[in-house]
């Protein structure tokens, strides 16, 4: 499912809205870039071909002059010729050689140090400015005029203007479009053969209104063209920005909170608990679980159940503090971060315990019509410690599944006892890891034959003959050695492993019954631990039974032992498996007697043929007051009830002494022997006998 998720967001990103974005913004760039350099061009063509223009008439002026200086004149006779029968009077300077004047027209000259070069097209005309030309000003001015459109009048002229005809309008708007808007006036150098005087024509370079207005109309549609397809991809980004949120969205919603989903905590919390700023913080990540929420849906239904989840989201998102993330988990879980306040661990811890109480005791009363259960599991999320004065370290390789799973572990610890909140420490951690290792090896073990069957002896108390035994398994590893089953059954029992071991045990011993009779030896009845989870196994006895016929020993050579637990599940099944089990011939004993909750009721109902009083009875300060007592009358109870009495769990003479006056059947414990191999029982067997 995650995973799903994960390749959906990477897809997700890959056609994410950036593209849209980026290819946008270049359009934008290469847009500008074009308009702007299609208009230099074209204001550079129209400067070009005024500049030719101008430089024409220079030459025109040039080669008149040097007419004149051919025809013999010399050159201040020729200029003053030239400008006074020239059809424009044309401002001319002259100079020799090394620059210096020789003749010059108007008020102005060239200034020849701020020579410009023009080059149009394969032409490069030379020029200087104008001494007495004041730019800035000048160019301000014309700017101004550039605007003077004078439109009322204009719109008099063309619409209901004097009756000047036609040509009257036309004339006017020449006027007007070719009037000048900005001035350069300048001096070309014109090279005339001058007898080694240089000549130059002051010349004028218009803008006209009209040049303005062709540039003007050339970007403007330029642009217009540009800015269709930019709109179009504008109004493309933004359905693209749209979509993605609606998407985003959508992927991180949970279908029954209608809240955040795990992956939206997965994905928000990392990110959280990643960046450098939040890195000195410490953050507890929380599993928070709903007790008997599947009692709940069967009680009320789906739909209660889902809007109870929704009002716990509505809830939780109330109570979050800014910069803290929640997503929901699985049925009735959520997932939290907390942020902690606190000078040391011990302290933040406390802070988070503080808040979570009172978190689930608001929780507790959401439905005001009935009281609901939660508790809480609590991973702490130390601060990062900053070396080397950086601050900014950040928290690395945050695996947010890996954490969560411990506050999951810490939670599922505590599933059975009253505190409602749990944390996580390197125990539960070592429990963990012990439990996956279990798991993987539990299948190898059993194919490997590790799982070895041990014989504690049951004694009479009387006589101190060996009349029985009990197997128990222990688990040969080569790798850790002799496992005690207190370290593995617990887990077997919860992972249903203990179906497939229990049946192994038994085989085990029908097999070794099946020997000793073929082998002529003596035999002593051996009990063999049922674990309650069979229970729940339909035709349990027939199994059973199948299973010891296929070895062959007498049925009441096999005693099954059964936990006083399993009489609290369901009673019926369980007594109707153990009246078919006693058809088959197997003696039932109930195992543990007096531990946990006293179960005398299920000594009225279920029909039993052993009872073993479990070993508590014989520790303890007041083992021979008050649980002498206990001890005597419920072996007086059993013999009535036409049961047999064992006593386990006995290390002493004197518990010995007592429980032979009290007329108890057998005594098994480690005054007589410890459980031990098969091979050694036997050896005590043949001696006993
Ligand atoms: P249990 O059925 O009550 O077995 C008796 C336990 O008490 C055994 O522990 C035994 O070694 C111990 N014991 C016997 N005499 C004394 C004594 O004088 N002092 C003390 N302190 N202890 C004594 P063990 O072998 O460690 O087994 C623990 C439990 O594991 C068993 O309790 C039983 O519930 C379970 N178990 C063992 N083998 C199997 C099996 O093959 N199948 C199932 N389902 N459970 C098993
Ligand atoms: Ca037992
Ligand atoms: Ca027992």
């Amino acid at each position: 499912m995650a995973k799903i998720k994960e390749k959906t967001l990477k897809k997700l990103k890959r056609k994410s809205f950036w593209p849209s974005i980026v290819l946008f913004l270049s359009f934008v760039v290469v847009s500008v870039f074009i308009v702007t350099v299609g208009i230099n061009l074209f204001a550079a063509y129209i400067i070009g071909a005024k500049l030719t223009g101008l430089y024409n008439q220079a030459m025109d002026t040039g080669i008149m002059i040097e007419r004149f200086v051919q025809r013999g004149d010399n050159i201040t006779n020729a200029v003053n010729y030239v400008n006074r029968y020239s059809r424009v009077p044309t401002d001319v300077y002259v100079t020799d050689a090394e620059g210096n004047r020789i003749v010059s027209t108007g008020g102005s000259m060239p200034l020849l140090d701020e020579k410009v070069n023009w080059t149009v097209g394969v032409d490069n005309y030379i020029a200087y400015m104008d001494s007495e030309w004041d730019y800035g000003t000048e160019a301000l001015g014309d700017i101004e005029s550039m605007f003077d459109f004078h439109i009322p009048e204009l719109v008099d002229r063309v619409f209901d203007g004097p009756p000047r005809g036609n040509k009257g309008r036309k004339n006017v708007h020449d006027q007007w479009m070719g009037a000048s808007i900005m001035e350069q006036p300048c001096w070309m150098y014109v090279p005339m053969h001058l007898n080694g005087k240089r000549l130059y024509v002051k010349c004028n370079l218009q803008i006209q209104r009209q040049d303005f207005f062709y540039i003007l109309a050339l970007g403007s549609a330029a642009l217009v063209l540009l800015l269709i397809p930019l709109v179009f991809l504008f109004i493309n980004t933004i359905l693209n920005i749209r979509m993605q949120r609606r998407v985003t969205k959508v992927l991180y919603m949970d279908p029954e909170t209608g809240g955040n989903n795990w992956l939206y905590f997965q994905r928000y919390a990392a990110k959280m608990l990643g960046s450098g700023w939040n890195s000195r913080k410490t953050y507890a990540i929380v599993d928070l679980h709903m007790e008997r929420y599947t009692n709940y849906l069967s009680c009320y239904g789906s739909k209660q159940g889902e809007e109870l989840l929704e009002c716990m989201d509505g809830f939780l998102r109330a109570r979050m503090r800014r910069k803290e993330v929640f997503g929901h988990y699985g049925k009735a879980d959520f997932g939290l971060i907390l942020q902690c306040e606190g000078g040391n661990e011990e302290e933040c811890k406390t802070d988070c315990y503080r808040r979570l109480r009172s978190l689930l005791a608001e929780l507790a009363g959401l439905q005001p019509e009935r009281k609901l259960h939660f508790h809480a599991g609590v991973c702490m999320i130390l601060p990062v410690n900053a070396t080397d004065g950086n601050w900014y370290q950040k928290r690395k390789n945050i695996d947010i599944d890996q954490l969560f799973s411990f506050a999951n572990t810490a939670q599922d610890a505590g599933h059975n006892e009253a505190e409602q909140i749990f944390f996580f420490s390197d125990r539960l951690l070592e429990e963990q890891s012990w439990e996956q290792w279990v798991e993987n090896n539990m299948q190898n073990a059993l194919a490997a034959g590790e799982f070895q069957v041990y014989l504690q002896p049951k004694y009479s108390p009387t006589d101190k003959r060996l009349v029985g035994a009990e197997a128990l398994v222990r688990w040969n590893c080569p790798e850790k050695g002799i496992i005690p089953p207190g370290r593995f059954i617990p887990l077997f029992e919860e992972n249903g492993f203990i179906m497939k071991l229990d049946d192994y045990m038994l085989s085990q011993i029908a097999k070794l019954q099946a020997e000793w009779k073929v082998q002529g030896k003596k035999s002593v009845p051996i009990s063999v631990n049922i674990s309650r989870a069979h229970f729940t196994q339909e035709g349990l006895a027939e199994h059973i039974s199948q299973l010891v016929d296929s070895y062959g020993p007498k049925h009441g050579l096999i005693e099954l032992e059964v936990t006083e637990s399993a009489f609290f599940d369901d009673k019926n099944v369980l007594i109707d498996t153990v009246k078919q089990l006693r058809a088959y011939g197997f003696p039932i004993s109930m195992d543990d007697f007096g531990a946990g909750y006293s179960s005398l009721n299920s000594l009225k109902d279920i029909p039993l043929d052993v009872l073993k009083l479990d070993g508590e009875f014989f520790r303890g300060e007041d083992e021979m007051g008050r649980g002498s007592i206990i001890v005597r009358e419920t072996i007086t109870l059993a013999r009535e009830l036409n049961m047999r009495v064992v006593a386990e769990g006995i290390e002493q003479r004197e518990q010995v002494d007592f429980l032979a006056s009290l007329g108890c059947d057998m005594i098994q414990g480690y005054y007589f022997a410890k459980p031990m191999p098969v091979a050694e029982f036997e050896a005590r067997m043949a001696a006993d006998a």
